[in-house]
C-alpha cells in the first residue's frame, strides 16, 4: 500500500518536473526567438524605407526630364500651371520649378516670387548631371524630408513621409543627416546607382536591436530601433503559446517517462522473482566442427517466461538484470544449473567444451570466480571443459576484468569473445585478453552471398585469427551457402547456427549425443519453442555422437 503509494507520489513529482521543465524550455525559447523576429520586422520596415524612396528618386528622375522639354515660356502662367499640374498628379513630388544659379526663379508653390530665392547650396554634380539639393524648397514641413534635384534650369522638391509602422512592435525612427555616416563613393567607382539597397544588418547595443539605412542620394539616414523588453513585450502571446506547448510536451514525456520506468521497475520485480524460485531455463546450442560436423561443444542460453506466459528475450532481461545490477545472480543460476544439467557430457566426453556467457560486471564482481570454483568442484569437471564467452567491450578499459580474464585461462577455462566484429576488432588485443577462441559475429554471416563490405574482412579475420593461433567459431549459421563459405581443408573452423541445431533443452541435447536420458517432464517447457523449432527445421546433418 506504501509501495503504491510512493509511486504514485513518484509519478506525480517526474509529471510536475517535465511539465515544469518542459515549460520553462518553451518560455527560454520564446524569449531567444522574440530577437530575431524583432530583428525582421525592423529590417522590413527599413525595406519599404528604402522602396519608397527609391520610387521617389525614379520618379524626379522621370519628371525633370518631362519638365526640360516644357513646350510653355520659362516661368510663363501655363508653364506654372504645367507645374502644378505635375505636382498635383506626383505620388511624391513637392514642388517643382525653374532654378538659376542657386536661386528659385519659379516654382508650383512659390508662383513668380518678386525678390528671387536664394541661395541655396547645391550639392556636387553626378554624372547624370543632375545636382542634389539638401533643402531647396520653400516648403516647411515638420515631417517632411524634403529633397531638390537640378537638372538643367528646373529643379524638383520630393520627399516623403517615413512609412507607417505596420504590426504592434513599437518602432522607435530616428532620421539623421547622412554626413559622414553614409559610405562615400569611390572616386574612380562607376556611376553609383542613385537608388539605395537595404542594409540588412541589425546591430544590438546594450538592450536595443539598432538597424539603420542610410541614403546617398537623399543624404539621410534612418534609423529604427526597438528595445529587447518591447520586443519580448510584443511577443508574449507566441512566447505564452510555446511555453504552454513545451509544458504540455513535458507532461507527456514525464507519462511515458513514468510508463517506461514502471515497465522496467515490472520486469526487474519479475525477473528477481524468477530468480529466487529459480525459474529460468536454459537450453544449449550445439556448436560442431565444420569439416566433421561433430558435435564438438554446446552453449548454454537462458529462457525465461514470466508467470503470464510471455517469453521475454535474452538480450532484454539480461539488459535489465545488468542495468538493475543483479546480472551476477542470473550468472550464478545458469552456471550452477548447466553444471548439473550437462555434468555427465563434461565429465565422459574428452574436450567437449560447454560456453557459458558472462556479463562485464561478473568480471569484476570479487564473489564470481569464488563462486565458479566451487560450482567447478562440486560438479567434479575439469576446467578445460568450460569456456566463457566474454565481449570485447566488457574487457575493454578494466583493469579488473581483464586480471579476471587471466585468472580464468589460468584455471584452465577457456575464453571465447563473443560477437567478435561488432567491438575493437582488434585481434592482437585478443592476445593481450588471453582470449583462445573468437566467435565471429552473426551479422558477417548472413552478408555472404551479398554485396556487402562486412562479409570482404571475413578472410581477412580468419587469416589472422590462423596467425595467432585462435580458434575460430562462426556464429549463425543457417545455410548451407553460408557454412561452406568457410574453407576448412587447411584450418579447423567451428561453427554455430540454426544449420545445425536450434538452441534445445539438455535431454534432446543428450540425444543428439546418443546419451540415453529419460525425458524429465519439467524440462521439456525450458526450451519448448527452440526445440519444437529444432524439430522441424534443423536441417544439417550433425554427426549424433562425438567421437571421444
Ligand atoms: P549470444 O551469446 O551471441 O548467443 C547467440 C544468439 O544467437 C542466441 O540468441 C541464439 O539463439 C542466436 N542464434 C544461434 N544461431 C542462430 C542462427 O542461425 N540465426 C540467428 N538469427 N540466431 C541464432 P539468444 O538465445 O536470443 O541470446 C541472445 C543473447 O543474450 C546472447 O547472444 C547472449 O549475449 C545473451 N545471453 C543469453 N543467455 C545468456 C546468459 O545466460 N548470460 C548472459 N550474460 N547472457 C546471455
Ligand atoms: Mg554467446
Ligand atoms: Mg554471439
Amino acid at each position: 500500500m506504501q509501495e503504491h503509494r510512493d509511486n504514485v507520489l513518484a509519478a506525480r513529482a517526474t509529471v510536475i518536473a517535465t511539465a515544469t521543465l518542459g515549460a520553462i524550455t518553451g518560455f527560454m525559447l520564446g524569449c531567444v526567438l522574440a530577437i530575431p523576429l524583432a530583428e525582421a520586422h525592423l529590417q522590413k520596415y527599413l525595406e519599404r524605407v528604402a522602396v519608397q524612396e527609391n520610387a521617389s528618386v525614379i520618379e524626379a528622375h522621370d519628371l525633370l526630364n518631362v519638365m526640360q522639354h516644357s513646350a510653355y515660356a520659362p516661368c510663363s502662367d501655363d508653364e506654372l500651371s504645367y507645374f502644378r499640374e505635375i505636382v498635383f498628379r506626383s505620388e511624391y513630388m513637392k514642388d517643382a520649378g525653374r532654378v538659376r544659379g542657386s536661386r528659385i526663379e519659379c516654382s508650383a508653390t512659390a508662383g513668380r516670387p518678386s525678390q528671387p530665392i536664394g541661395f541655396f547650396k547645391a550639392g556636387a554634380t553626378k554624372a547624370d548631371g543632375t545636382i542634389a539639393y539638401s533643402n531647396l524648397a520653400p516648403l516647411h514641413h515638420q515631417t517632411l524630408q524634403g529633397l531638390g534635384l537640378q537638372q538643367g534650369g528646373v529643379f524638383v522638391v520630393f520627399g516623403s513621409h517615413l512609412p507607417v509602422v505596420v504590426g504592434s512592435l513599437p518602432i522607435h525612427l530616428a532620421v539623421l543627416p547622412a554626413d559622414e555616416r553614409a559610405p562615400a563613393p569611390a572616386p574612380n567607382a562607376s556611376t553609383p546607382s542613385p537608388l539605395s539597397q537595404p542594409d540588412d544588418n541589425v546591430t544590438r547595443t546594450g538592450d536595443t536591436l539598432v538597424a539603420e539605412h542610410c541614403s546617398a542620394i537623399r543624404g539621410r539616414c534612418v534609423t529604427a530601433s526597438v528595445s529587447v523588453g518591447e520586443a519580448r513585450q510584443d511577443e508574449l502571446i507566441p512566447i505564452a503559446g510555446t511555453s504552454l506547448l513545451f509544458a504540455i510536451t513535458g507532461v507527456f514525456a514525464g507519462i511515458i517517462l513514468c510508463f517506461l520506468r514502471r515497465r522496467s521497475h515490472a520486469l526487474d520485480q519479475q525477473l528477481r522473482r524468477a530468480l529466487a524460485e529459480e525459474k529460468l531455463k536454459l537450453v544449449y546450442q550445439p556448436i560442431v566442427d565444420l569439416a566433421t560436423k561433430k558435435i564438438v561443444g554446446a552453449e548454454a542460453l537462458a529462457r525465461w517466461t514470466t508467470n503470464d506466459g510471455v517469453s521475454v528475450s535474452p538480450d532484454v532481461f539480461i539488459r535489465t538484470a545488468e542495468e538493475h545490477g543483479f546480472v551476477g545472480s542470473v550468472t550464478n543460476l545458469v552456471l550452477r544449473r548447466a553444471l548439473k544439467e550437462f555434468r555427465e557430457p563434461l565429465r565422459s566426453i574428452p574436450d567437449f567444451r560447454l560456453s557459458i556467457n558472462v556479463a562485464a560486471s561478473d568480471l569484476i564482481d570479487p564473489e564470481f570466480l569464488p563462486m565458479l570454483d566451487e560450482v567447478v568442484k562440486g560438479a567434479k569437471v575439469p576446467p578445460g571443459s568450460l569456456a566463457f564467452e566474454v565481449t570485447e567491450r566488457s574487457a575493454a578499459d578494466c583493469d579488473d576484468a581483464l586480471e579476471s580474464i587471466r585468472l580464468l585461462r589460468r584455471r584452465g577455462h577457456h575464453i571465447s569473445i563473443d560477437d567478435f566484429g561488432t567491438g575493437y576488432s582488434n585481434l592482437s588485443y585478443l592476445l593481450y585478453l588471453s582470449a583462445d577462441t573468437i566467435k565471429i559475429d552473426k551479422a558477417f554471416i548472413r552478408a555472404i552471398g551479398t554485396e556487402s563490405v562486412t562479409v570482404a574482412i571475413l578472410p581477412q579475420i580468419i587469416a589472422m585469427a590462423r596467425s595467432l593461433n585462435l580458434c575460430v567459431v562462426v556464429e549463425g549459421i543457417e545455410s548451407e551457402n553460408q557454412a561452406n563459405y568457410f574453407p576448412t581443408d587447411k584450418i579447423r573452423i567451428y561453427g554455430q547456427g540454426w544449420l545445425y541445431g536450434r538452441p534445445m533443452p539438455a535431454f534432446e541435447f543428450f540425444r543428439l549425443l546418443g546419451i540415453a536420458v529419460d525425458e524429465p517432464a519439467p524440462a521439456i517447457e525450458a526450451g519448448a519453442v527452440d526445440s519444437a523449432v529444432n524439430r522441424g527445421r534443423s536441417q544439417g546433418t550433425i554427426a549424433p555422437v562425438l567421437a571421444p
